[in-house]
């Protein structure tokens, strides 16, 4: 891990806990983050797991990992899972054994059998209907339900009937009894239990009832004496019932809730509910199409987890709209991989190139670094041949001013070998190239001509010692900066048709040995990454581009998935 710390630099939240340390309010701190297992987890969360690991990290205290698994037919153990997958795979490592609300059951069950004791709730028989009709607006205030007053003795004995599944699921509820003319709707006597006849993932049919989110969460957060409970902005609202509850219960510790702004990414969503729709609408191959956001989506494009903890970082925490750029996190990732991936040649649309001059007895293939600036990365041969293959529009008939590529008489470099000339375009009779015949310098192996000046460099494969691969280019999944923004349309209609292109490309001997997952950059073309699960399946090698060289997100990417790139000067 790197020894930057993992959070930003000072955010409020850092500020509250400096503040509690110094005091002596607290000796340490423990945080949590607490995922419901209803979906896989997506670049927002990225953000909160970063916040809550981070900060027990950076202050020696501990984060607790707690399942919010209060709504069992959304729920499954393959989320689960996989939420633990991702937290591991983001670097990060909770403290001791995984945390279920659904293991607090029994004692929240208990602590709603305290509340009717003291009178602060009630079993309601009003239908869903009319709780809603009776809670009031914004603008109005609500009216007391005629069962509020219920004896104690008669909300015990109700409430153990619920239990043991005596009456009809949603016939009855237990509510709070807080304040039905309260200016916050979430205290006009929220509801904190339901009948439910559902297979939990973890308690089975043990339960019929299962206690509503903002009355687990807060008593699970006090349980694990959790110091500090950070979440989203939409919990603003919910925290003075979150302080109410606690107030009222005997509980181990009262935990702050603090609350900062949800990230969202231009370009995709971070909604699991509408991620699920991308999934079961088939707009995508899965959660982990390299095209979703979700952090296995990400991890399978070839998104590392220092990339994603440094974005984390840069966007920093706070109280305002938190509406970032897919270039930033694209830079961080960019970053990341630039000083640590090998670099090799690949060629996703190639043009065939005979070497008129070849002499074996001449011709020389060269060693070459697999990364300018890091010889630990080791080096391997490129080999030099006869036939050559380059991208096809390195080439042109016709070049446009400035061409610093390939044309008819003109001169380049071919990367880490010899200065190139072509000679001779052949076409077929429809008038397409399909093969070009080029001349080499044989003086111009690790040197420059001393005649004259060769300024551009390409990439090219020896076309005998070239694999196939299948490279798979990914762009934005969406055309529109926030895709569930228009109420008028559906979000899988803004789908960027281009968002996958398949390429049946060439790749350099070396990366023959590549291990699923390991990332390379492909010079001039971008930073890929081995398929985690396709490739070298089915014998196949299959790289996709996790992003490109340079920032270059235009419509003519979208249009033509190679566009050359820079980043050659002076290579030889
Ligand atoms: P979604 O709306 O995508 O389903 P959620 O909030 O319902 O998200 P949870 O599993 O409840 O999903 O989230 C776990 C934690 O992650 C919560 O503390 C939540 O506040 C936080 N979180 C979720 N989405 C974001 C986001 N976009 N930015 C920052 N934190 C987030
Ligand atoms: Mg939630």
């Amino acid at each position: 891990m790197r020894s930057k710390p993992t959070t930003s630099a000072p955010h409020f939240i850092r500020n509250i806990i400096e503040a509690a340390l110094a005091s002596g309010k607290h000796q340490s701190i423990i945080t949590r983050f607490p995922p419901e297992p209803n979906g896989y987890l997506h670049i927002g969360h990225a953000k909160s797991i970063c916040l809550n690991f981070g900060l027990a990290q950076d202050f020696n205290g501990t984060c607790n990992l707690r399942f919010d698994d209060t709504n069992p037919e959304k729920e499954s153990e393959e989320y689960a899972q996989s939420i633990q997958d991702d937290v591991r795979w983001l670097g990060f490592q909770w403290q001791g054994e995984v945390r279920w609300a659904s293991d607090y059951f029994e004692q929240l069950y208990n602590y709603a059998c305290d509340l009717i004791q003291s009178g602060e709730a009630y079993v309601e028989d009003l239908t869903a209907d009319e709780i809603r009709e009776y809670r009031g607006t914004l603008t109005q205030p609500g009216k007391n339900s005629p069962y509020r007053d219920r004896s104690i003795a008669e909300n015990m004995d109700l409430f153990q009937r619920m239990r043991a599944g005596e009456f009809a699921d949603g016939a009855r509820v237990l509510r709070a009894k807080i304040d039905m003319s309260s200016g916050n709707i979430n205290l006009r006597d929220p509801v904190i239990y339901r009948i439910r006849r559902a297979h939990h993932i973890r308690t089975g049919d043990r339960w019929c009832i299962y206690p509503m989110y903002d009355y687990t969460h807060c008593i699970s957060d006090a349980l694990e004496n959790i110091t500090h409970s950070l979440c989203t902005l939409e919990f603003e609202d919910h925290r003075p019932l979150y302080d109410w509850v606690l107030e009222q219960l005997n509980v181990p510790c009262h935990p702050q809730q603090i609350e900062f702004s949800r990230l969202e990414l231009r370009y995709t969503l971070t909604s699991k509910r509408k991620l699920l729709q991308l999934v079961t609408d088939q707009r995508v191959s899965g959660w982990d199409d390299p095209r979703m956001p979700t952090i296995i989506g990400m991890r399978r494009r070839g998104y590392t987890p220092q990339g994603i903890r440094e974005f984390a970082r840069r966007i920093g925490i706070s109280k305002s709209e938190n509406i970032v750029d897919l270039d930033v996190l694209e830079g961080c990732v960019r970053e990341d991989l630039e000083a640590r991936a090998p670099r090799i040649m690949a060629v996703v649309q190639p043009l065939k190139v005979r070497i008129t001059n070849f002499d074996q007895a001449q011709a020389t293939s060269r060693n070459a670094d697999f990364h300018p600036q890091h010889p630990e990365l080791g080096n391997r041969l490129v080999h030099f041949d006869n036939e050559i293959m380059i991208e096809a529009d390195d080439f042109s008939e016709t070049p446009p001013a400035g061409w610093q590529r390939l044309t008819v008489g003109g001169e380049v470099r071919l990367r880490y070998s010899y200065v190139m000339r072509c000679d001779a375009v052949i076409k077929n009779v429809q008038g397409t190239i399909i093969e070009l015949h080029c001349s080499i310098d044989a003086n111009t192996l690790g040197k420059n001509p001393v005649d004259r000046k060769v300024k551009g460099v390409i990439h090219w494969l020896s076309a005998r010692h070239a694999l196939p691969a299948e490279i798979r280019l990914y762009d934005r999944l969406f055309t529109v900066p926030e895709p569930d923004a228009d109420k008028a349309h559906d979000f899988g209609e803004f789908i960027n048709p281009h968002s996958l292109t398949v390429m049946q490309g060439w790749v350099e001997e070396a990366a023959s040995e590549a291990a699923p997952e390991s990332h390379y950059q492909f010079e001039r073309l971008g930073y890929f990454c081995a398929d985690r699960y396709d490739h070298q399946a089915k014998n196949k090698l299959v790289f996709n581009r996790t992003v490109t060289l340079k920032d270059s997100w235009t419509k003519e990417q979208v249009a033509s998935p190679h566009i050359p790139q820079g980043d050659n000067e002076g290579a030889m």
